[in-house]
């Protein structure tokens, strides 16, 4: 960090001592019509218990960030998780809220609603999810760190897992993003650095249900946050740079109930078979750019091929090789571009393997 940064930072510890009183600090978050996390700070009354039933909706101008017209700008946004505020501490708490129009209609960039009624109607399935977060950090000129002014790192191979320098940039990110999350209480399993270099990616899962759209959302704000506070920028673009430069994704393994014990193996394959039929609807909700990034080279599946196999990188679903060696367990998804939101990702798997839900 700069020496004015680390003063700064000294400086405003001063007042982060300062008592709080009875007032706690709740950051109201909601997903932006360009899949950005934004957020706002309220005061509460700390004596007060707080849950999503009694934590008050709030409005915010949706003509400033392009999800409702000026006319009528007010956007809700209804608590719908708590977690605890790392950044804060203390009493102190994150909000992940829902947005929606005044007259009482899901807004057009709340696909958490529609998630939901999927994840509610198909719970007795048990639907877990592990999603594998890459992404890229820039410094403020939009350059991947470690990068050259001018020309290209050595090529791709000594990156993944990386350690030592010239291999890895920006470790201190990671690792205090990890402990953010571990301290907000959204489920993360671990992190890795990944093959193209200034690339990472961090495991949000196992979760049940809509929760898995909720952490990763979480994860993806404190991310931001983080990074915001180390002077990066974090690219969830799925080919930050053209060429011979792994992309980023969001892998998305699944499993259910019916999946995880023994026997399982003929309900994952009967699953693929269904998804096999439904290839260009998960490629619709499965990102931005994707086309960028399934050439089928660089560890993915062709854009307009459906294909899977037992450890088969290059596929579109993977099954993992213990779980075909077990008989039973997990399936991961390979599609999902690093940009898309976890709740259509989720949403569409349970809609293609159990159906859609009726009004
Ligand atoms: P990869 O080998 O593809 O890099 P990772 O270890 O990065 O795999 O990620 C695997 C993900 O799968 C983790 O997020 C983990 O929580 C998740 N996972 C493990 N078991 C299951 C399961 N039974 N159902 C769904 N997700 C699972
Ligand atoms: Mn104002
Ligand atoms: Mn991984
Ligand atoms: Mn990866
Ligand atoms: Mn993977």
């Amino acid at each position: 960090m700069a020496t004015e940064q680390v003063s700064r930072t000294a400086t405003l510890k001063k007042y982060e001592l300062l008592d709080q009183k009875d007032i706690l600090l709740a950051e109201y978050i909601w997903i932006d019509a360009d899949g950005e996390t934004r957020s706002k700070t309220r005061t509460l009354d700390a004596t007060k218990e707080w849950t999503t039933e009694t934590l008050p909706v709030w409005n915010f101008d949706g003509s400033s960030t392009g999800q409702a017209p000026g006319e009528n700008s007010d956007v809700y946004i209804r608590p719908v998780a708590i977690y605890a505020d790392p950044l804060r501490r203390g009493k102190n708490i994150l909000v992940l809220t829902e947005c929606w129009n005044h007259d009482g209609t899901p807004n057009k960039f709340n696909y958490r609603h529609e998630c939901a009624k999927l994840m509610s109607a198909h719970a007795e399935h048990e639907p877990w999810f592990g999603l594998e977060q890459e992404y890229t950090l820039l410094d403020l000129n939009d350059r991947p760190f470690g990068w050259p002014q001018n020309g290209y790192p050595a090529p791709q191979g000594p990156y993944y897992c990386g350690v030592g320098s010239g291999k890895v940039v920006q470790r201190d990110i990671v690792e205090a993003h990890l402990r953010a999350c571990i301290y907000a209480g959204v489920t993360i399993s671990g992190t890795n650095a990944e093959v193209m270099p200034a690339q990472w990616e961090y495991q949000i899962g196992p979760c049940e249900g809509i929760k898995m759209g909720d952490d990763l959302w979480v994860a993806r704000y404190l991310l931001a946050r983080v990074a915001e506070d180390f002077g990066a920028k974090v690219s969830l673009h799925p080919k930050p740079i053209p060429g011979d430069w792994n992309g980023a994704g969001l892998h998305s393994n699944f499993s259910t109930k019916e999946m995880r014990v023994e026997g399982g193996m003929k309900h994952i394959e009967a699953a693929i078979e269904k998804l096999s039929k439904r290839h260009q609807e998960h490629i619709a909700v499965y990102g931005e750019d994707n086309d960028k990034r399934l050439t089928g080279r660089h560890e993915t599946g062709a854009i307009d091929q459906f294909s899977s196999g037992v450890a088969n990188r290059g596929a579109s679903i993977r099954i993992p090789r213990e779980c075909a060696a077990k008989g039973y367990g997990y399936f991961e998804d390979r599609r999902p571009a690093s940009n898309a939101d976890p709740y259509r990702v989720t949403g569409i798997l349970m809609e293609s393997v159990f159906g859609a839900v009726s009004e």
